[in-house]
């Protein structure tokens, strides 16, 4: 049985309640929405997790990258810059 990650509950202006299952794409960590009763139409056979369509789309390019990794990889490659920067300053003096 699936479990959605979060319900939104929209109220309207007549006090009409509309419910809406989401779940958060494990690649982007975007959050869709999803008909009542509606599972996530896309999920990567490699992380095992809910992707949304564009990142279905993009599995095909980029293959599976988890919001974590993608992360992990920005801060990697922050942390070489800012080393980069440091050097070059030391450089300069
Ligand atoms: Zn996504
Ligand atoms: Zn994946």
């Amino acid at each position: 049985m699936f479990n959605a990650h979060s319900t939104e509950i929209i109220t309207g202006p007549y006090g009409e309640r509309e419910e809406h299952d989401r779940f958060r794409c494990n690649h982007c960590g975007a959050h869709k929405r999803l008909k009542p009763g509606e599972t996530p139409e896309f999920t990567c056979k490699i992380c095992m997790d809910f992707i949304c369509g564009f990142c279905a789309n993009r599995l095909m390019v980029d293959g599976c990258t988890p919001q974590e990794k993608y992360l992990e990889d920005m801060e990697r490659a922050i942390t070489r810059r800012l080393g980069w920067e440091r050097n070059f300053r030391e450089m300069g003096r």
